[in-house]
């Protein structure tokens, strides 16, 4: 299908599914275009095409791979009348997402003990890896009722956390509109993770403002060159990886009953306004103040373990939360005079400035979109120009795969993840289990990040260096 691909504009490719007669757009640099061999990821953007009440287009970011029905670097939105929402377009780990700390520790005030202490003293409060559960034991039964109605506003009030977060987090930590009554008891049952990172590519990261691009928004945003940063990533953990499984095998069980059927199971849809498509939307929900819950808690424990690592006050580090922001989740949107659904599946919202969604304090400048890269390249800090409706307000949500795990696994050694981390902190014993998080696994982030730039939907604000890397 690639072969089908013709450039429209600067680093966007087209292809017109002659069906439904939505556009796909695909946003590759000549470089990421020529190695780009994810065949199998335009189909399931083809496929998505097909879904009742889809809009065109449906957009594929730079650092888009083959996933569970919607590609990874996916975002398809639907018409919110007469549209569908799909679990599976959402995806397993519902608002997986990252969180931006920034600090007033200088980076040079670092070195390896330090950093390792750091890192000693996180872990012993947030568990990482597979099916972990919360070092805390009542956070092992946690109130979902609290949760879905409160979102982190409730662990806030119970003192993990500043009161100040709250505004620091996308929609205020809290979804409205979710009903526990909604999650299935299969994912009730696996609730009992929070606080904890989870496996493979989830991680918690320090590292230091390596380049500013934007100096004036960069200092509204509190980076400073050289100064530390704080980047934590995960989502709703098995709870809403429960969630996903158990609504797409109902989507897809009452396709004909619902009158919408998708092509593969991976894109099972119900109509927004039927019983199951509410449900879905409800339990999301869950999901998403879960997720928020569990990144405000990890930001509490992260605190705790500076001061503890570093004999300094709170105060004296500030540890402030920039920005929090979802990259799994399907959002209510309105664009033109037409309200949609937009599912973005590996990517992330960049509203631009002016826009009336964004919270007050990011209302002159965009909020920022938080870019990870890989635990030895870099990250990126970016704002959406007034282009970027374009993709429905949605940049890449990090650099991407370039081989799966299991190639990843074959290809390197514990050498070359050495050679290619080398100067960054990794306290993780079994350097076997980090083999597929290779930076060499992942897309060059400098391309992926400057094809939209290039494409002019953002504007770069700052580079992140990694010092320190806590892996799943
Ligand atoms: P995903 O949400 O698809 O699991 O991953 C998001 C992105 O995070 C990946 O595409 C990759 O570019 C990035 N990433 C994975 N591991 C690390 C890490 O240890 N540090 C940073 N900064 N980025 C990472
Ligand atoms: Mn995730
Ligand atoms: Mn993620």
């Amino acid at each position: 299908m690639k072969e089908e691909l013709k450039q429209i504009s600067r680093n966007c490719y087209m292809l017109t599914n002659k069906d439904s007669w939505v556009e796909i757009h695909i946003y590759l640099n000549r470089s990421l275009f020529e190695g780009f061999g994810e065949e199998e990821s335009i189909h399931q953007l083809y496929n998505a095409s097909l879904l009742p009440g889809v809009v065109s287009p449906v957009v594929g970011m730079p650092d888009i791979h083959t996933g569970y029905g919607l590609p990874i670097g996916g975002v398809m939105a639907t018409d919110y009348k007469n549209g569908v929402v799909s679990a599976g377009a959402v995806g397993m780990d519902i608002n997986c997402g990252v969180r931006l700390l920034t600090t007033k520790i200088l980076a040079d005030e670092m070195d390896k003990n330090k950093l390792t202490k750091i890192l000693d003293a996180i872990s012993r409060r947030v568990p990482s890896g597979v099916g972990k559960s919360s070092v805390l034991k009542h956070l092992r039964k946690p109130p979902l009722e609290a949760i879905a109605s409160e979102g982190a506003g409730y662990f806030i009030k119970m003192g993990f956390g500043r009161k100040e977060d709250i505004e620091r987090i996308e929609d205020g930590g809290c979804i409205k509109g979710a009903d526990p009554s909604c999650v299935p008891a299969a994912a009730r049952n696996r609730s009992d993770q929070l606080a904890t990172i989870g496996g493979g590519n989830h991680f918690i990261e320090i590292g230091k403002v390596s380049k500013v691009f934007d100096e004036e928004t960069a200092s509204k945003f509190g980076l400073y060159p050289k100064h530390l940063y704080v980047l934590i990533h995960t989502g709703s953990r098995g709870f809403g990886h429960q969630i996903c499984t158990e609504f797409s095998r109902i989507m897809w069980e009452h396709a004909e009953k619902n009158g919408a059927r998708a092509p593969v199971k991976g894109l099972a849809c119900a109509p927004i306004f039927s019983e199951d498509g509410q449900n879905y939307l409800k339990a999301m929900a869950c999901a998403a103040n879960y997720a928020f819950s569990n990144r405000q808690l990890i930001t509490h424990f992260v605190r705790e373990a500076f001061v503890e690592a570093l004999k300094k006050s709170e105060a004296d580090m500030d540890l402030n939360i920039l920005y929090d922001v979802a990259h799994n989740i399907a959002k209510k949107e309105k664009y033109g005079d037409k309200w949609l659904l937009v599912h973005r599946k590996g990517a992330t919202r960049a509203l631009p400035a002016g826009h009336g969604d964004n919270p007050l304090h990011f209302l002159k400048t965009g909020h920022p979109a938080i870019i990870p890269g890989s635990m030895g390249t870099a990250s990126y800090v970016v704002i959406g120009t007034p282009e970027i409706e374009r993709t429905f307000c949605s940049v890449n949500h990090g650099a991407g795969r370039v081989m799966s795990r299991k190639k990843a696994r074959s290809e390197f050694t514990k050498e070359d993840l050495l050679e290619q981390v080398k100067n960054v902190v990794i306290t993780s014993k079994d350097l076997d289990a980090l083999l597929d998080e290779a930076p060499m696994a992942y897309k060059d982030i400098d391309e992926v990040v400057f094809t939209l730039v290039e494409a002019g939907l953002t504007k770069p604000v700052v580079k992140l260096r990694p010092m320190a890397v806590l892996k799943g």
